[in-house]
């Protein structure tokens, strides 16, 4: 759920971890090294005595603060989880194969069934599509299956500590867990999450509790953590204030005819339905069809192509940009998609997702972005990460040498590239 620019990752929180581990990989380790021994007491000590004038203003009482923070350690699993992360992200299509199966599906088709009422009515409410619901709970704790269970306050004290990159991130998130306690939303004992601080069932973060949390039970509490209507009507809440449009699709797979100018997939290209489908384009598969034009002629609809040219495509709307306020990744946003088609009864993609399709490696990803600088083209420096900028460079160079201009990072674009001359 915090928002970040990195793309393409494997799951809602571990995306953090990864974070973590490409930017912050020499501090974290330096960090859980340092938090290990004696020290790591009045480490955390201090940084808490630091952190109280913030807290005041936050309008945490003295007695809770100390009684919250006396005797807290730092978490070195929570460190070693950022940093052990694994460098490199999974490709698209082997992130959405590990979270669209079908035991996940049939799950949310259970689910669906058991809570049929609370999902109607939280339709009724906020206009989000129930499957979207089922498929956001299913990819953040397997619903409600893999919540977390570390302490909030001491994971984010943690990484406040150890990220100093997003200190300031991090030390928001504690005072707003802090805030949690001293409102009395949650027990000490049950404020608790992923290593990243995430909590409950569809996993909100502590400033997205405070912001868009919504007692959907009336019962007086706002309980993400234990109560299934509460997490998701907070869910479809946070969606509704992300721009979800009632009654839209969030996208379509399609497919694109001989010859298709690949360009197109470029980010801020939006066409309405109708250009595209007078561009040649068409529902994907023999048992898919499009809405007719004129239903979603107003809609901006950006194609997206998380593989490259030898995989998917899909047309998405803004309710798919929606989905990436909630967690800034395409493969997400897919799977997230996918899962909901698939637990209505959707058929499963009719373009398979190409098998050899790998992530580049950080090195590669710098040596990629070495190349593409040498060949003059801007990639906002050799950070290992693919932003826009890389993705623009690539696509230019695709252009150069006549390739499918689909700005997607592969080994192939690599290679051509190294033998193509270059530094
Ligand atoms: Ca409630």
């Amino acid at each position: 759920m915090p928002r970040n620019r990195r793309h393409t990752w494997p799951c809602a929180f571990a995306a953090l971890a990864l974070a973590l581990a490409a930017v912050c990989f020499g501090q974290a380790t330096r960090a859980a090294e340092s938090l290990a021994g004696t020290e790591a007491a009045a480490d955390i000590a201090a940084f808490f005595e630091k952190l109280w004038p913030a807290a005041q203003k936050a309008g945490i009482a003295r007695a809770l603060f100390e009684r919250t923070t006396a005797g807290l350690v730092a978490d070195p699993d929570v460190t070693g989880l950022a940093a052990h992360q694994p460098e490199h992200v999974k490709s698209a299509g082997a992130y959405v194969a590990h979270l669209v199966t079908p035991a996940r599906i049939e799950a949310g088709r259970e689910k669906a069934i058991e809570h049929a009422g609370v999902l109607a009515a939280i339709e009724s409410a906020y206009g989000v599509d129930g499957r979207i619901l089922l498929a956001i709970w299913g990819v953040e704790s397997a619903y409600g299956t893999a919540k977390g269970s570390r302490s909030v306050i001491r994971s984010l004290a943690t990484l406040a500590i150890a990220d100093t990159r997003r200190a300031a991130f991090w030390k928001k998130e504690l005072l707003a867990a802090l805030r949690i306690l001293q409102d009395g939303a949650a027990a000490p004992a049950a404020l608790v999450g992923s290593w990243a601080g995430a909590m409950g069932h569809t996993q909100f973060i502590p400033s997205t509790y405070a912001a868009h949390a919504v007692d959907f039970d009336k019962d007086g509490r706002r309980d993400i953590w234990e109560t299934v209507a509460d997490a998701l009507g907070s869910t479809a809440n946070y969606l509704r204030a992300s721009g979800w449009t009632a009654g839209v699709p969030w996208g379509w797979e399609v497919a694109l005819p001989p010859g298709f100018d690949y360009g197109w997939s470029a980010p801020g290209r939006p066409r309405t339905l109708a250009d595209w489908q007078s561009a040649g384009v068409k529902a994907a598969g023999d048992s898919r069809t499009l809405p007719p034009p004129a239903a979603h002629a107003l809609q901006s609809l950006q194609l997206t192509l998380p593989a490259g040219a030898r995989g998917p495509a899909f047309l998405v709307s803004g309710n798919f940009r929606a989905l990436l306020r909630y967690n800034q990744s395409t493969a997400y946003a897919l799977a997230v998609g996918l899962l909901a088609d698939r637990i209505g009864g959707g058929p499963d993609l009719a373009m398979p997702w190409p098998a050899d399709d790998r992530p580049l490696t950080r090195a590669e990803r710098e040596e990629l972005q070495g190349v593409l600088s040498w060949w003059g083209r801007d990639t906002g420096g050799r950070d290992g990460i693919i932003g826009d900028r890389t993705r623009a460079a690539i696509r230019a160079a695709q252009r150069t040498f006549d390739l499918a201009e689909d700005g997607h990072p592969s080994p192939e674009l690599l290679h051509h590239l190294r033998s193509s001359g270059g530094p």
